[in-house]
């Protein structure tokens, strides 16, 4: 059975992104059974803020 194209919405925006197939294939090898729930810029979005919050974490301590 071969993978197909989904359209999804983002929980963080709204928007509706393409979950392609080769991505989906590509989670499938992660072991990701879940489909992702955010679109791409929100996902990097993210992780970002996760940097970020390390960083905060780092300065608050050299204060
Ligand atoms: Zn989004």
């Amino acid at each position: 059975m071969s993978l197909q194209d989904k359209s999804l919405h983002c929980s963080d925006c709204g928007v509706t992104f393409t979950f392609t197939a080769g991505e989906q294939e590509f989670f499938r090898t992660k072991g990701f059974t879940e489909e992702p729930k955010r679109c791409s810029a929100c996902r990097a979005k993210r992780k970002t803020q996760r940097q970020g919050d390390g960083g905060r974490d780092f300065n608050s301590r050299s204060w």
